[in-house]
């Protein structure tokens, strides 16, 4: 399914659990910038951070989007995919419509 994400503006881009062992990866391999912070949350996942937590997550980048697309955590990628996690913006748009 094509999802109008440039469209909403990434609205469901709020902190997300991330594992890890997968941001200390990607830290090393130079993909997620070494001066964000980890906090842990339960489950052995964290959130990234830029100093502190914002509603936003902090690889959205106004006007591009997700700035690490192809690394994003699983949440992301069924976001919108799986019928048990429907896009909240398309929902809302077909809402509107009737
Ligand atoms: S998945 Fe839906 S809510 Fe999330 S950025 Fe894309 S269109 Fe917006
Ligand atoms: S990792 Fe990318 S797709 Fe996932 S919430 Fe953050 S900006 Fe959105």
């Amino acid at each position: 399914m094509t999802l109008p994400c440039k469209e909403c503006g990434g609205q469901c881009c709020g902190p997300v659990p991330f594992p890890h062992d997968k941001v200390i990866d990607l830290m090393e391999k130079g993909v997620i910038s070494t001066r964000y912070e980890m906090i842990p949350i339960p489950t052995g996942n964290v959130i990234v951070v830029d100093g502190e937590m914002t509603d936003t997550c902090v690889f959205y980048k106004k006007g591009k989007g997700c700035s690490i697309y192809e690394h994003r955590p699983i949440l992301c990628k069924l976001y919108g995919e799986s019928q048990n996690l429907p896009c909240a913006y398309l929902t809302m748009k077909k809402g509107k419509k009737k």
